[in-house]
């Protein structure tokens, strides 16, 4: 069974597994733009971390899906001991970002597409999935009553 990485990699699922200490230095790597790369592909994430000092070679990180959960390992002293290391922390939240990034992207092509649609299709479109889902049609009559109560 192949789980995507995204599904188990969450910010808080993070910070208890690494502890609050090594997860504030991770996310100031990421926040000061250390992470040079980072891609997920097929349950794992690879990414290079740009090193704080100069003359050091760039950390490459690895995390992938085992049975057990999550593995990791990076060229850093404490990731070669399979320990996860700020570097990680770093390399997992940049990916949390650019997939937040594409969503909002997603929400807006999304957004402008629904502008350009004549309202009776509009209307029929979600008249048909709340007939597919009767919790989307809860959504939907709740999302209709909070307007109406505004006009
Ligand atoms: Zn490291």
């Amino acid at each position: 069974m192949q789980r995507g990485i995204a599904n188990i990699l969450h910010r808080d699922t993070i910070a208890v597994i690494v502890g609050s200490k090594t997860f504030e230095r991770g996310e100031a790597c990421f926040t000061a733009k250390r992470v040079q790369s980072v891609e997920a592909a097929r349950g794992e994430l690879r990414g290079v971390v740009r090193p704080n000092e100069g003359g050091r070679a760039p950390y490459i990180v690895r995390i992938w899906v085992r049975e057990e959960g999550l593995a990791y390992e990076c060229t850093c002293p404490i990731g070669v001991t399979r320990q996860f290391c700020k570097h990680t922390v770093a390399i997992a939240l940049a990916h949390l970002e650019n997939q937040r990034i594409e969503i909002e992207r997603g929400i807006g092509v999304l957004r402008e597409a629904l502008a350009a649609i004549a309202p009776p299709a509009l209307i029929e479109g979600l008249v048909g999935l709340a007939r597919r889902d009767p919790e989307m049609s809860d959504t939907l009559k709740r999302m209709c009553l909070d307007v109406l109560s505004k006009q």
